[in-house]
């Protein structure tokens, strides 16, 4: 029996060995910690989440809500747990971190075919890669030496950029007198927490927050700042009206004490299942810490407010696959090796997972030698479908100008507008523009699922314009 071995229990990590071993292969997960952290995990659990205990949208016309799906339909672990331990959050799918990761930790930990062990690789040296199979799924934060080997084995430059992290606000210590509880556009139950702003106490705001002191940028590091998480303080020094179309938009928001729509408003979402931890939305910072506290409490509703957690910015490690990896996150010269998650250049927690899914199932299948025909028998690598997608734009991508990547719908192959008619009719796709267009491209995803055409009482055919309305 030939070893395998997963490097990392994040989200990628935790994901690809529990397939593996769900697939009767006995696998060795390897996680540094709790015996070294990155600067910013901090909790013993395996897919542990860093930032955000939002896994983003659960709506199907919306790419993540659809790769979520996916991932349901490929039983996975973390999507399991994430709906076993959601807290309201509107549209989207927040979770409760610490029962959300302690399912999964539990889970592996338990596993008959897995063997965890908390150890730091620090190169690849103690793998035969001729005969042991690994899949590194260290993350964004990957450990320094790792890095260091990864980059001479790889013989690549510059692998990294920034990220940074929200601060996370104890609720008891918001001010209930000011901020008032809503939904954008009431969608929902009234889950975040809005701060409103006069146009003084913004202006007040902005001031102080774009001549706050950051933390200094290792000057050997480049700053490359990825637009999707950019640092409050950096969106607001683009212009003194960014804000209000950012992070700080007041539409479909009315303050219910003077039924007027506010001229900024800062959001917070629930973090945890108690409800006693809130993080503000959009909020990533590099602000010093002293100066976090004193900037975010001219947040009106947010004088007296109690971090629980500062936000902080970090180094954000990831491989120029392009010139690396075959389809399914292999490596193009080494067959037994695999890279999962962030470090393959999808971006974003559940990208990682299936990352982290296809990678195992590519390996089962090099392993088992089972020799698939189609996409149809390889779900998870056809081109029509979000976890294909990404896997497919990591490997095709432009690799002198190779960025990491959320799911969307630019990743599958687009639809001519007759095509798309076509297939609005065969769903019965009712809804008209832009929403209308995602469905289309949604509803062609999950048609490759057996699951999703029964669930919705469609005949299942191979292909899409086979598909017939029972
Ligand atoms: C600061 C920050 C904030 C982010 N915020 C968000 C967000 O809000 N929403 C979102 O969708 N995405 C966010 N991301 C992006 C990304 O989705 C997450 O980083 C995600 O956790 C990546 O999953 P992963 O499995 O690739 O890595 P991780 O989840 O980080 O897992 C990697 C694991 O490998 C371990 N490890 C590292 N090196 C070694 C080693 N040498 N030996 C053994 N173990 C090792 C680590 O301890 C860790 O447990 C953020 C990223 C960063 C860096």
């Amino acid at each position: 029996m030939k070893n395998i071995y997963v490097i990392g229990a994040g989200l990628a990590g935790s994901e690809a060995a529990f397939q593996i071993a769900e697939a009767g292969l006995p696998v060795t997960l390897y996680e540094m910690k709790p015996q070294k952290y990155s600067p910013a995990h901090h909790s013993p659990y395996f897919a542990e989440l860093v930032c955000s205990n939002s896994l983003r949208s659960n709506l199907l016309e919306n790419a993540v809500g659809v790769l979520k799906q996916e991932l349901r339909y490929q039983k996975s672990l973390i999507m399991a747990s994430a709906d076993m331990h959601h807290v309201p959050a509107g549209g989207a799918l927040a979770v409760d971190r610490d029962g959300f990761a302690n399912t999964i930790t539990e889970t592996l930990k338990n596993h008959p075919l897995i063997t965890v062990k908390n150890e730091e690789i620090k190169n690849l040296n103690k793998f035969n890669l001729q005969e042991d199979y690994v899949l590194i799924a260290t993350g964004p934060l990957t450990s320094e030496d790792l890095f260091q080997a990864l980059k001479s084995f790889l013989d690549e430059e510059d692998l990294y950029f920034f990220d940074a992290v929200a601060p996370i606000i104890e609720s008891e210590s918001i001010d209930s007198n000011i901020t008032f509880r809503a939904s954008r556009y009431d969608k929902g139950e009234g889950e975040y927490i809005n701060c409103p702003f006069s146009k003084e106490e913004y202006e007040q705001f902005y001031e102080e927050l774009v001549h706050a002191e950051t933390v200094p940028i290792n000057e050997v590091d480049d700053l490359k700042l990825f637009q999707g998480c950019m640092p409050i303080e950096e969106i607001a020094r683009q212009g003194k009206e960014t804000l209000l179309f950012g992070p700080l938009k007041p539409v479909g928001l009315i303050d219910p004490r003077t039924g007027k729509q506010p001229y900024a408003v800062v959001q917070l979402r629930q973090d945890n299942h108690a409800a006693s931890l809130f993080n503000l939305v959009g909020f990533q910072t590099r602000l010093k810490w002293n100066e976090q506290k004193r900037v975010f409490h001219l947040i009106p509703g947010l004088e007296n407010a109690v971090f629980e957690r500062y936000g902080v910015m970090h180094r954000n490690t990831y491989i120029n696959s392009p010139n690396h990896l075959n389809l399914g996150y292999q490596h193009k010269v080494y067959e037994h090796l695999y890279f999962a998650g962030q470090i393959t250049g999808v971006e974003g927690y559940v990208e990682s997972v299936g990352s982290g899914l296809v990678a195992a199932k590519t390996l089962i299948n090099h392993i088992k030698q089972e020799k698939q025909q189609n996409y149809t028998e390889q779900l998870y690598l056809n081109p029509e479908t979000m976890l294909g997608g990404l896997a497919h734009y990591v490997i095709s991508a432009d690799s002198n100008h190779f960025q990491p990547m959320n799911a969307n719908f630019g990743l599958v192959p687009e639809l001519k507008s007759s095509e798309r008619n076509l297939l609005k009719q065969k769903f019965k796709i009712e809804e008209k523009g832009r929403r209308g267009r995602r469905l289309v491209y949604s509803y062609r995803a999950l048609s490759h699922y057996p699951e999703w055409m029964s669930e919705n009482n469609y005949k299942f055919e191979n292909q899409i314009n086979e598909i017939e309305p029972r």
